[in-house]
């Protein structure tokens, strides 16, 4: 069995790497080559933490497993990061554990990717302006992908707490490019694309606020009871999702669907896109909406893709188990 500790994963893959792979096992679930099993995630009732596991199977890349792990506020005052997680691998053909690997910054990096591939297929081609919601650990990783993108020439952001901007306007500074923080008036009026990415209960931004034809990639909401965008925006955008099940359950069109605003049926996997068989977005108008919940076969694409470069290049740690 192989190790892959959380240290080496920075070292193994690129942004790129993680966009390739998730790109990959998003089609495959559209293809219904692959199948995220349903998720387990409870309140342990001690250290306020949230724990549970995300697995599925990829028939086309053999890619068996689970992810374990979750929410622990308290964890921050320890020097770590409130997220932990741990991807473990398993052989299809055995079962056998065939790996155990670092999955804090998987998780990070396959989040971006997810956002990243939505702005790719369905953001127009003409994006000029990014506006971020949300100014936490993902959003730095977020805005790095996006970034790659399309030619985005200005930042803006909008937090609740208005003191974390600075960790965006690093990333503008990287890429040379501006940053200014923005009430959420200008940031809908003004962006072409929008990603949130919160801890948000109750919605942040409204459909009165968003311009026709902007894309938007809603990251945060990944259980029952997040909100980052009022139901009626939802409902007025084409919607798009990583997985439909966990978007009516656990996604941001939860709500949209509970009010009765949008049907199960109108949410369109962005694997389809990718695969060619749903055409994306149709007009310069429209306004698309990518709902990312975050599925465990993303944690298993990234995490093999971790194992195979930590082989090449002879890091990995093999024990016998
Ligand atoms: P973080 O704790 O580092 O940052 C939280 C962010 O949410 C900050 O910008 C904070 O100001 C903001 N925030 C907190 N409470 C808020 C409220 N009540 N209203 C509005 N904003 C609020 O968290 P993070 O690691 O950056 O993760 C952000 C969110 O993304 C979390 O909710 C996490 O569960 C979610 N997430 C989703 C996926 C996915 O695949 N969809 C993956 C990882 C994380």
């Amino acid at each position: 069995m192989i190790i892959v500790p959380e240290r080496e994963i920075a070292g193994l893959l690129t942004l790129s790497d993680c966009f390739s792979a998730v790109e990959k096992v998003f089609a495959s679930m559209a293809n219904r080559s692959a199948n995220n099993f349903p998720v387990v995630r409870e309140a342990i009732g001690h250290a306020e933490a949230l724990y549970g596991f995300k697995s599925g199977f990829d028939r086309e890349s053999l890619a068996l497993g689970l992810k374990s792990g979750g929410f622990w506020p308290g964890n921050m005052a320890k020097g770590l990061t409130n997220h932990q997680s741990t991807v473990f691998l398993f052989d299809a053909d055995t079962g056998r554990c065939r790996a155990v690997v670092g999955g804090n910054l998987l998780t990070a990096l396959r989040t971006a990717a997810a956002s990243a591939i939505s702005i790719k297929y369905l953001a127009r081609k003409d994006a000029k302006v990014l506006g971020m919601i949300g100014a936490g650990h993902q959003s730095a990783f977020q805005l790095r992908a996006a970034l790659d993108q399309r030619g985005f020439e200005r930042i803006l952001g909008w937090n609740l707490h208005p003191e974390m901007l600075g960790r965006l306007e690093t990333v503008a500074q990287e890429r040379g490019l501006p940053f200014e923080a923005v009430d959420l008036d200008q940031l809908g009026a003004e962006s072409d694309v929008i990603i949130t990415i919160t801890s948000s209960f109750a919605p942040i931004l409204k459909a009165s606020q968003v311009k026709p034809g902007t894309h938007l990639a809603c990251m945060g909401t990944d259980t029952k009871g997040k909100q980052e965008v009022e139901a009626e925006l939802v409902a007025a955008a084409t919607i798009f999702t990583d997985e439909v099940a966990q978007s009516v359950t656990i996604g941001e069109a939860q709500h949209a669907v509970a009010e009765g605003l949008l049907t199960e049926q109108a949410i369109v996997e962005i694997g389809a896109v990718i695969n060619g068989t749903h055409p994306g977005r149709t007009s310069a108008q429209e306004i698309t909406l990518f709902d990312g919940t975050g599925v465990g076969l993303q944690d298993l694409a990234v995490a093999s893709a971790a194992v195979e470069r930590a082989t090449e290049k002879g890091i990995a740690i093999d024990i016998d188990f």
